[in-house]
């Protein structure tokens, strides 16, 4: 490969297209004429003004957002979101959860802070090998929204149809597979993610919220940084935001615009996923951890049979240029993150390199 850059199967933070890096490093010391870099800029110059500009409006072309909904760029990741989300959308006090893996129990742990919260669904009996059946939940009469992780980066498990919330405000956690496939915005009320899986660098989160549930009487104990309205009123610049993030975001964005947009980008996802899937489904050695008809495109964890073998294919895959396929500690054995920007030759080298170890291994 170019560069001598390796297969990256990291999880979070994670690959980016070549394509994209190439054109921040040709943009670095002078951004288009400016005489300076986009890190050394002031967020409020006219220059970041079409950057932060160009990058929302070249997201609501890829998502086709409806003008009812706000688009904000906030720090503090993902997991800042775990609290505002409770601090600004409780009006009862009471929110429904669906936990179906690490992500979503966290959420759930620290939304309990907040209101009272309703474990309405939960995959916990089989380790989050599944998605539980969600199309007639007890939801709560007074919820004030149902909440879900729609891709679960450690588990590897995703929603194929979405939970009928029964009239209910869905508010989701897309991190690990935001801007993975076309998404119907208007079914949720809120949508965000952390962008360091699927789209830039680590250190902020993208939130896209239907603007009525943007409160300003808030109690006054909700930090100024943490009420949605604050980012909303300000554009996303109500002070600095993570200017750096934001650029190389737009230039994915506009990427992923040249390319096709969403819907070339799933197929792609769907053939790559089919490589290492259809190889997991028929090996006598590797054994993929989640039930078929909830797997992950983008995130594959798979097994051995023994820990030790697990911890010996890690090895041999790194020493042969594939990088950070080690499982995450809860699920063990191995984990393959295949995001948008992990070409379809990545996976089928990686499978081609698994083949034969298993050939070698299972004589
Ligand atoms: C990584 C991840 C998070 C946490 O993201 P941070 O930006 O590190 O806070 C939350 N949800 C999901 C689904 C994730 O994959």
């Amino acid at each position: 490969m170019a560069y001598d850059r390796i297969y990256n199967f990291s999880a979070g933070p994670s690959i980016l297209p070549e394509k994209v890096l190439e054109d921040i490093r040709d943009n670095l010391m002078n951004y288009q004429g400016s005489g300076m870099c986009v890190m050394e800029m002031s967020h409020r110059s006219k220059v970041f003004d079409t950057i932060i500009k160009e990058a929302e409006q070249d997201l609501r072309d890829l998502m086709n957002i409806p003008d009812n909904y706000k688009v904000m760029f906030i720090q503090g990741g993902a997991t800042l979101q775990f609290a505002m989300i409770p601090m600004n959308l409780m009006k009862n006090g009471v929110a429904d959860y669906i936990v179906t893996g690490n992500w979503s129990k966290k959420a759930y742990a620290e939304a309990k802070k907040y209101g009272k919260i309703n474990l309405v669904a939960t995959s916990e009996d089989r380790n989050y090998s599944y998605i539980p059946d969600c199309s007639d939940l007890p939801i709560s009469e007074d919820a004030d929204y149902v909440y879900i992780c729609e891709n679960e980066t450690i588990h590897g498990t995703t929603f194929r149809q979405l939970p009928n919330t029964k009239g209910k405000i869905l508010v989701s956690d897309q991190s690990s597979m935001f801007l993975s496939k076309p998404c119907n915005v208007s079914d949720y009320g809120v949508i965000y993610g952390g962008v360091q899986k699927n789209i830039g660098p680590a250190g902020m989160v993208i939130v896209i919220m239907r603007e009525d549930l943007i409160r300003e009487d808030l109690p006054t104990w909700v930090p100024t940084y943490m009420s949605y309205a604050t980012h909303a009123k300000n554009d996303s610049l109500y002070n600095t935001p993570n200017c750096w993030s934001i650029y190389v975001c737009g230039q994915v964005f506009k990427y992923l615009k040249s390319i096709g947009g969403l819907e070339a980008m799933a197929k792609m996802n769907e053939e790559k996923a089919k490589i290492l899937y259809d190889f997991l489904d028929q090996s006598k050695l590797f054994k993929g951890t989640v039930e078929p008809e909830f797997r992950s495109l983008m995130n594959v964890p798979f097994v051995t049979p023994t820990k030790e073998q697990d911890a010996e294919v890690v090895a041999a895959t790194k020493a042969a240029g594939f990088d950070n396929l080690k499982g995450h500690k809860s699920v063990g054995g191995l984990r393959a993150s295949i995001y948008n920007a992990m070409p379809k030759e990545g996976v089928a080298a990686l499978v081609d390199f698994l083949k034969k170890y298993e050939a070698e291994h299972m004589a």
